[in-house]
């Protein structure tokens, strides 16, 4: 959309307000909101200030003044607010008019630019499965139903369950029982058709929605893949729309990886691939997967970098809660078909050579889209560059289910980082690679690891309620 088409949106569906959004590190947005009246062309050249010092790993007090720069591609009519009021992302640059570069937003452009210089293709594409839980709106009841005093499945299906104690426990959906069952077992399709009603009138391309693996109220909605930025773009659209239409459902939603111990947790799995023009370039026909030796590479960056690249994929303390065994989130550091339990899965059912892709497992909704996409496509280039092959590494394929392997065969196997320190330890070691191209800098990574950092202590120096249970009675 141009400016003018901006401006004359406003007018044809009398828009009153227009809200500027940024994302922060966290990847989480914040606004601001101008009446249409003080909108205009200057508006879109000069953009909208606001004080930096105010959002978390920013700038300090004394150079605070920021300012937003809004990116007409990505306007669209709020379903939510009274008055109407059009959505509009935007960029963060310094008062000089350069981009900031601690600006996830910004970052993520740099990466497409860098792809395009690279030669490797045009652009690459992402399609991210986030899932989530959608609880009743009583956090201290949530807050029970979490791993605090649950220490087996079990236990977890009768916290779950604890409502209904005494009543009746049919249709109810039992640990891990959780998907696909037909009403009245599945309780939340109205609410998740609600949310796909919004996306779409919003201008989502939503493919389909259904209930997830763990018990009552885990949820899915795919949305159709778009390019880097835009995807992000629209990933914040999504949680935007399904925090708030549950909440008009008297729930209320969240993506945290882990929030009950003891049954599937919530993972965001990203299919990534990279066309040049109209050309798929992860597609070869014959070859393993139809896969070819672009897209090898490409894993075999991935792969070679995850411990570093988890950092930003799985960027909280719960993000380690959800790699596991058991649970269908990854915890292996290898690539195979069709297999689950691996890091890197490359799908197979129904595959065009236009669809051909590799799904990285591992991240979840808690990473920033911004960042971490633009951390997957550097950590991917760097593979295509330096020609990684992830079989030579020991990465696979790997067509076995890994669960089930003997301890001896799993040895062979590397895995993902055991805590958010480990991640972080291992960015501090390895970050060159985001560095390419300028799009990350060495200054983001500093100051990214030190708030990592001080999540991990806050969290590490309080007393766990699990705590009572192995101690209390010392
Ligand atoms: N919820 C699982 C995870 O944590 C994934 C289930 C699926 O394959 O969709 O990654
Ligand atoms: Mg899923
Ligand atoms: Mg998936």
């Amino acid at each position: 959309m141009s400016v003018q088409n901006v401006l004359n949106t406003i007018k044809e569906n009398s828009i009153q307000f227009v809200d500027f959004r940024f994302v922060d590190l966290a990847g989480r947005a914040h606004h601001i909101t101008l009446p249409a009246t003080e909108v205009d062309e200057d508006t879109f050249v000069n953009g909208v200030a606001f004080d930096g010092s105010s959002i978390a790993g920013f700038r300090g007090i004394e150079e605070s003044d920021m300012v937003m720069m809004p990116d007409t591609e990505a306007a669209y009519v709020d379903p939510f607010t009274d008055h109407p009021t059009l959505n509009i992302m935007c960029n963060i640059h310094t008062p000089d008019g350069d981009r900031y570069e601690r600006d996830p937003r910004s970052i993520a452009q740099k990466a497409e630019e860098y792809l395009q210089k690279s030669g490797v293709g045009t652009a690459a594409f992402f399609a991210p499965e986030s899932e989530f839980f959608i609880f009743d709106d009583v956090r201290y009841e949530s807050s029970m139903h979490t791993s605090s005093f649950t220490v087996d499945s079990e236990e977890a299906a009768w916290n779950t369950n604890r409502k209904e104690e005494g009543g009746n426990l049919g249709f109810k959906v039992g640990v891990k029982g959780g998907y696909v069952p037909v009403a009245p077992i599945d309780t939340q399709q109205d609410i998740r058709s609600e949310m796909v009603r919004l996306m779409q009138e919003s201008g989502l391309r939503v493919e389909r929605h259904h209930h997830e693996v763990a018990t009552a109220g885990q949820a899915e909605i795919n949305f159709r893949f778009d390019t880097l930025t835009k995807t992000a773009d629209n990933l914040l659209k999504y949680k935007y729309i399904v925090h708030n239409v549950a909440r008009q459902y008297g729930k209320t939603a969240t993506f945290m990886p882990k929030p009950l111990f003891g049954d599937n947790g919530s993972g965001m799995h990203v299919h990534q691939s990279i066309f040049n023009g109209d050309t798929p370039l992860f597609w070869e026909k014959g070859a393993y997967a139809n896969l070819s030796k672009m897209a090898l590479n490409y894993i075999g960056g991935i792969l070679h970098h995850a411990p570093a690249l988890i950092a930003l994929t799985n960027p909280s303390t719960n993000s380690f809660k959800r790699l596991v065994p058991g649970y269908e989130a990854p915890v292996n550091l290898v690539f195979s078909k069709g297999n689950r339990s691996a890091a890197v899965r490359i799908p197979v059912a129904a595959v065009t050579p236009k669809g051909c892709r590799i799904e990285f497992r591992t991240p979840d909704s808690t990473a920033n889209p911004y960042i971490s996409f633009a951390a997957m496509l550097l950590a991917g280039l760097d593979g295509i560059k330096r020609g990684i092959d992830p079989t030579a590494l020991g990465y696979g394929p790997f067509d076995k289910n890994i669960y089930d392997l003997s301890d001896e065969e799993k040895r062979e196997i590397r895995s993902v980082p055991g805590t958010l320190d480990e991640a972080l330890d291992a960015l501090e070691a390895d970050y060159e690679f985001l560095t390419e191209g300028g799009v990350f800098t060495k200054d983001f990574v500093e100051n990214y690891v030190s708030l990592k950092r001080a999540e991990a202590k806050a969290v590490s120096i309080r007393v766990h309620p699990h705590e009572y249970s192995l101690y209390y009675d010392c």
